[in-house]
């Protein structure tokens, strides 16, 4: 026949490879386990079954006892493009707290729909100061929302909550969050810390593989997209639709991802296994001895202490590496990955991920041995 391949393909050829960048994370043996299970009718009761045990697992990882929780059929990203795509229509204003690489997509996304994107911007490293997001919201006028990035992934730094969500209920404005390098790797709390609207990701701190974006709505939240004046731009991303989908009533939206939802239904009930408070003191204490025993080979973190990501260290290239060559070295001769920098300190940055499955002492100490063995 014609269009044949010039070669006949070979099964997968694909190694083990230790994953400590920034995602995605090793997925765990049961959720590969998970993944070979039988799939049935999409509609099978069985199936919906299934879908309740994620939503109930969902509320118990977000810390909510939202109703409208769900995990979106795509990856982190369609989870962002999803929330603004709801919660944003053309004239409305956002506040977005840019302190890395994924806040700047934010501003993208709003722009994109229409919106206006207020920058609140801060040097790549910097934390967000709440006394900045008050005046802000003072300064300007109809602040529909306030965005920004729990976890920053291209920095290393940890965005702290409570006070910027207590803001954003005294200036009736809607709370936004990606949590989809914190969620199941750092103490996160949707309903105490007032946030309206949140995604996340399945690769990250849950080791399950890319595919899913979990997502939370408070009532305000479903309230303002009630109150749209115009249609919702988008049938796929339509919470209006999805949340029936979601609901008792099951109204056929689209086919779920029946084996990611699996995967992702095993990997929260390692979560709820290992309980949230052990889950968050694991990957603290993992961090901590990474950041130690980098030190030891004169590699030092660059995110200030007090905002340190635990899932993601980025740490500060010791002076006359060359980036790229040593981490294809590690890819290569150690079979591990690790992150290089973006935007303003790509080449001065690594970043390491020690997510989920993956933030065990036996990695960082086997990380922290070839990168002597090439570096010493
Ligand atoms: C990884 C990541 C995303 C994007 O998720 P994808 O699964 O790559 O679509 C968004 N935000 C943050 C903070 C991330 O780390």
């Amino acid at each position: 026949m014609a269009y044949e391949p010039a070669q006949p393909i070979a099964p997968l050829p694909v190694p083990d490879r230790l994953l400590m960048g920034p995602g995605p994370s090793n997925v765990h043996p049961r959720v590969y386990g998970a993944l070979a299970t039988p799939v049935p009718g999409h509609l099978d009761p069985v199936y919906l079954g299934i879908m309740d045990d994620v939503q109930a697992l969902l509320r118990y990882a977000f810390q909510t006892g939202n109703r409208h929780t769900l995990a979106l059929q795509a990856t982190g990203m369609a989870g962002m493009e999803a929330v603004f795509t709801n919660l944003v229509e053309a004239g409305d204003r956002v506040l977005v707290c840019v302190n890395g690489f994924f806040g700047g997509r934010m501003c993208d996304i709003i722009e994109r729909l229409g919106g206006e994107a207020l920058r609140l911007e801060v040097e790549w490293g910097q934390s967000i100061d709440p006394e900045a997001v008050r005046q802000k919201l003072r300064q300007e006028r109809a602040i529909k929302a306030v965005a920004l990035v729990h976890a920053e992934t291209s920095t290393g730094v940890l965005q702290p909550l409570e006070a910027i969500g207590a803001l954003c209920r005294e200036h009736e404005a809607l709370f936004i969050i990606d949590c989809v390098t914190s969620l199941g790797g750092c103490p996160l709390q949707i309903d105490a810390w007032g946030v309206d609207a949140a995604y996340s990701g399945t690769q990250k701190c849950l080791s399950c593989p890319p595919g899913l974006s979990p997502m939370t709505f408070s009532p305000r939240a479903v309230e303002a997209i009630g109150k749209r004046r115009g249609r919702i731009p988008s049938f796929y991303f339509d919470l209006t639709e999805l949340f029936k989908y979601w609901s008792e009533a099951r109204v056929y939206h689209h086919t779920g991802p029946i084996s990611m939802m699996y995967a992702l239904r095993e990997a929260l009930r390692l979560l709820h296994e290992e309980g949230l408070e052990a889950r968050i003191t694991r990957h603290a204490r993992n961090a901590a001895l990474l950041i130690e025993q980098l030190g030891s080979l004169g590699i030092a973190p660059f995110a200030r202490a007090d905002v340190r990501l635990p899932s993601l260290t980025t740490v500060r290239l010791p002076p006359g590496v060359e980036d790229a060559a040593v981490r294809r070295h590690l890819l290569n001769a150690y079979n591990v990955e690790i992150g290089g920098g973006l935007g303003p300190i790509a080449g001065k940055v690594w970043r390491i991920g020690l997510m989920g499955y993956t933030s065990h002492p036996r990695n960082v100490y086997y990380l922290c041995h070839a990168l002597r063995a090439i570096l010493c």
